[in-house]
């Protein structure tokens, strides 16, 4: 098996903002890159709801359609009106990823986004 402090390190390092949540998309852990892309530091959004990006501009049906998505235990991407700390807007591509126990039931999701406003 490869070594828990690779995973760390490369994860850590990545230039796409990672987070991973439990079942309900409260933060268990954030890189550095996500730090850097939403202006949170990490421990200030451990243990919070990934909802703190939220600008309250996604339309409701975006949401609906990604947690039945991953309900179901399949990946979701789309784009959503994300929130900085200093309040600033920005369209994030997001993809969340569902990370199943060994019994088949949810256990974490995975979440990466990056910043696509220039792109649209
Ligand atoms: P919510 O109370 O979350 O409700 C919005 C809709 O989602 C409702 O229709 C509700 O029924 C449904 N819903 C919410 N929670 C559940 C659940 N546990 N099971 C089934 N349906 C549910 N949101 C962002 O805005 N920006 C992000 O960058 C972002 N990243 C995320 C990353 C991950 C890994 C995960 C799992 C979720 C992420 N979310 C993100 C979604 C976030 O958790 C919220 O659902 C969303 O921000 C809407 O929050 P809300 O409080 O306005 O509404």
């Amino acid at each position: 098996p490869l070594p828990p402090r690779l995973y760390f390190e490369t994860v850590e390092q990545s230039p796409v903002a990672i987070s991973v949540t439990d079942a309900k998309a409260n933060i268990l852990y954030a890189n550095a890159a996500f730090e850097v892309l939403t202006g949170y530091d990490r421990h200030e959004v451990l243990g919070k709801n990934q909802s703190i990006l939220s600008s309250n501009a996604t339309p409701e049906s975006i949401y609906q359609q990604l947690w039945r998505t991953i309900q179901r235990k399949r990946p979701w991407t789309g784009v959503l009106i994300n929130r900085r700390k200093d309040g600033e807007d920005y369209l994030a591509e997001l993809t969340i990823s569902p990370v199943l126990d060994a019994a088949g039931r949810i256990r974490y999701f995975l979440g990466m986004h990056r910043d696509v406003t220039r792109e649209h």
